[in-house]
């Protein structure tokens, strides 16, 4: 069983900090976790070679096992597709409703497959030449999607795409809206989100430490542990998502304190089932997981 832990929002300015940054890691250490660190390659405009501290975190995280992946270009809503409803309906984003509403047309229009192209190979080379590595995935900022993205992906030679989401009741639960019933994830269900050509679709289940509180504490723990079982039940990767700073600016830091019960839940119930759990960042997960499951779906 193949647990991707992957954190988003690296270096964007309000969701994340290098000591926060550095707390993150120190925990994932703790737990044995090697963790997916979604970067944005220049966030408020500033290249991520000119953040000498935020180099010098990912540098020794890389070379400690960690994985530094790609997170858009400079976190605009809209530069590589338009976020899903349940992102739009999240009480922060009022501004960037409104420039839907107001803008929608020119903004799909903008959204050509070599203009997307034209984005993730500048913000690659950003982080390339800034950390002397080479980037293997993508997640895009608010999971804004399109179906260019994904030609324009596949086109540029990414090995995964980590930008589709299994379980929108996570987000039912950052919404307010009750009960939130957990959606089926299927083996089903994640064939279906693989794309055609060689990119590998690694669809992230749901974000359950956002500004986390302990009233939503054991409800949010509930969908996690149901989350899990359903991709070990599917044998498809489990891959949470959480962000440097909400993750730990919640109440009490109780954040870390999930992930600390959800790392001890896993390794349990992969073992009450007769399977190791294997922490992966989702490159290795990429290269080695369900190759299979792309023949499978063919065949069938
Ligand atoms: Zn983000």
């Amino acid at each position: 069983m193949i647990f991707c832990a992957t954190v988003d929002d690296v270096c964007y300015e309000g969701y994340s900090t290098e000591a926060h940054l550095t707390n993150l890691l120190a925990l994932f250490q703790e737990l044995g976790l090697p963790a997916t660190l979604f970067t944005v390659p220049l966030a408020q405009g500033i290249p991520l070679g000119e953040r000498s501290g935020y180099v010098d975190i990912l540098k020794q995280a890389a070379s400690g096992g960690h994985e530094v992946a790609q997170h858009g270009l400079e976190h605009d809503r809209f530069e590589c597709g338009v976020p899903p409803r349940m992102i739009m309906d999240l009480p922060h984003e009022g501004p960037a409703r409104e420039r839907l509403a107001r803008e929608r047309d020119a903004i799909e229009a903008a959204l050509t497959t070599p203009a997307i192209r034209q984005r993730l190979a500048q913000g690659r080379r950003i982080i390339e030449d800034a950390l002397e590595i080479r980037i293997a995935g993508f997640r895009a900022p608010c999971l804004s999607i399109c179906d260019n993205l994904f030609h324009a992906l596949d086109q540029e030679g990414y090995l995964y795409d980590s930008s589709r989401h299994l379980q929108e009741a996570g987000w039912d639960l950052l919404n307010g809206v009750r009960p939130a019933i957990p959606r089926p994830i299927t083996r089903e269900i994640y064939d279906r989100l693989q794309y055609p050509g060689r990119l590998r679709t690694l669809p992230l289940t749901a974000e359950y430490t956002w500004y986390l509180t302990w009233e939503n504490f054991d409800v949010t723990m509930d969908l996690a542990q149901h989350d899990f079982r359903a991709c070990l039940d599917a044998g498809i990767p489990f891959v949470p998502i959480c962000h440097v700073s909400p993750i730990q600016q919640g109440e009490d830091e109780c954040g870390f304190e999930f992930y600390r019960r959800l790392a001890d839940f896993a390794r349990a119930e992969a073992g009450r089932r007769g399977e190791d759990l294997e922490a992966l960042t989702l490159a290795a997960a990429a290269a080695k997981a369900p190759s299979a499951t792309r023949a499978e779906a063919s065949v069938q």
